[in-house]
């Protein structure tokens, strides 16, 4: 257990954090702070990733000022979001830095947390986090790291703990285990054995969790570049099985191999490229293999082609079976987006001649998502690609 009251101070030439990595804005908002007398501190994932040599994706900030001081300080610049407990969100040109108020957490109770509304010291505020490698606190006033918990040396180590019991902090928040998940899939560390036996024992416990924060971490992994392996992990945990059951049938399959051939091409562009690819586009790189292999079936079964009207009947279907199974259901929008794309793809590629796209199919508005989708399939398939290049062709002379 964790009951360290004075951090382990890291001076700069024992740490390893470029602080001109850290954004511009970040810093002029952690040094106004403490300007005005606050304590303020970048905080975790931001931290983590720094120590690891990655540009973070956000930038989060702690600090002791209330959330009124913060408005009082930052003025129209600020606004204050949410009921249980109260953030700052600061707005600049294209991004949003969240700056919270230090508060406390609750590290004996293994009752589901309900509410998570209590100001804090920053010990109690490292404490209430999930994991050592993401509580740590950085001061670039200072140039020095703040560790409470030993996240420093794990983070060297490349060791995966929780902060207090394992079992305890994984009942009283369950989505934690697909977070633990997640960084193992994206970081490849070891997962530290009382945390992995904890993850074992209380896996069911993902059931109780709200299924909105699940799908929120599934997306997220499906942008990470990191989504291959973040399937193979919640398939040999156990966790597809229990929240995504249609999905853990297709992985566990003997066509298992082609659906992460489709992760790792969205894994491989994400990397390429700074712009993050459409949620809609990233969910069909999950459910076109499958609807590709039932097809497969279905036509050699039957001994001819599908019409494109079972296609579509098909993938309509296929969709209810996986939203209808699923512990957390999909958003009805992201659904109807993902069955125009995938039957997009069937005049797209036809399984028969191609004939020229009409004005009107240019136009749609999801057309863009749909070419998008066949060039996540041209990767994997190069015959695709002289396709792709002459619809992406039509689709800017169109707009142009
Ligand atoms: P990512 O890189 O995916 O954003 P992250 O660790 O930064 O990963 P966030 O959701 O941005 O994840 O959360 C920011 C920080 O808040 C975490 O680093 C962690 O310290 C804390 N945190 C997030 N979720 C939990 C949780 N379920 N329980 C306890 N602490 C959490
Ligand atoms: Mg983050």
């Amino acid at each position: 257990m964790h009951r360290i009251v004075a951090p382990k101070i890291i001076p700069i030439d024992e740490h390893a954090l470029d602080q001109s990595l850290i954004d511009k804005d970040a810093l002029e908002v952690i040094f106004q702070l403490q300007n005005e007398g606050h304590v303020a501190y970048l905080v975790g994932g931001g931290v983590r990733d720094l120590l690891l040599g990655k540009t973070p994706k956000d930038f989060d900030i702690s600090t002791s000022a209330k959330p009124e001081e913060i408005k009082r300080i930052f003025g129209r610049r600020c606004l204050l979001i949410g009921k249980r407990f109260r953030l700052a969100h600061l707005r600049y040109d294209k991004k949003i830095l969240e700056v919270s108020t230090f508060r406390s957490g609750d590290l004996e109770s293994s009752t589901l947390i309900v509410r998570d509304n209590r100001f804090g010291t920053p010990e109690e505020d490292v404490l209430r986090r999930d994991f050592t490698i993401n509580a740590l606190f950085y001061d670039p006033k200072t140039h020095t790291i703040l560790d409470y918990v030993e996240g420093v040396p794990d983070i060297k180590k490349g060791i995966l703990r929780t902060i207090g019991d394992p079992y305890v902090r994984f009942k009283q928040d369950p989505v934690r285990m697909i977070r633990l998940l997640k960084f193992l899939a994206r970081f490849g560390f070891d997962i530290e054995q009382k945390t992995m036996r904890a993850l074992c024992s209380c896996k069911e416990e993902i059931l109780k969790s709200a299924p909105a924060r699940i799908l929120e971490e599934l997306f997220k992994m499906l942008e990470s570049a990191s989504a291959e392996r973040f399937f193979r992990v919640m398939k040999a945990h156990d966790f597809l099985d229990i929240l995504f059951p249609c999905f853990h049938h297709f992985f566990t399959s003997p066509y298992a191999e082609r659906g992460f051939e489709y992760l790792n091409a969205i894994d491989t562009l994400t990397a390429k490229h700074q712009n993050q690819i459409d949620r809609n586009v990233l969910f069909c790189s999950l459910i076109f293999p499958i609807l590709e292999c039932e097809l497969e079936m279905l036509s050699s079964d039957r001994g001819k082609p599908i019409s494109f009207t079972e296609i579509m009947q098909l993938s309509h279907s296929l969709l209810q079976g996986i939203n209808s199974s699923s512990f957390a259901h999909f958003p009805k929008k992201l659904l109807a987006i993902t069955h125009y794309i995938l039957s997009m793809q069937f005049k797209l590629t036809p399984l028969t001649q191609r004939t020229k796209l009409s004005h009107r199919t240019l136009m749609h508005e999801d057309f863009p998502k749909a070419v998008d989708f066949l060039h996540i399939r041209s990767t994997i398939h190069p015959e695709l690609d002289a396709q792709y290049r002459q619809i992406a062709k039509e689709l800017e002379h169109d707009y142009s």
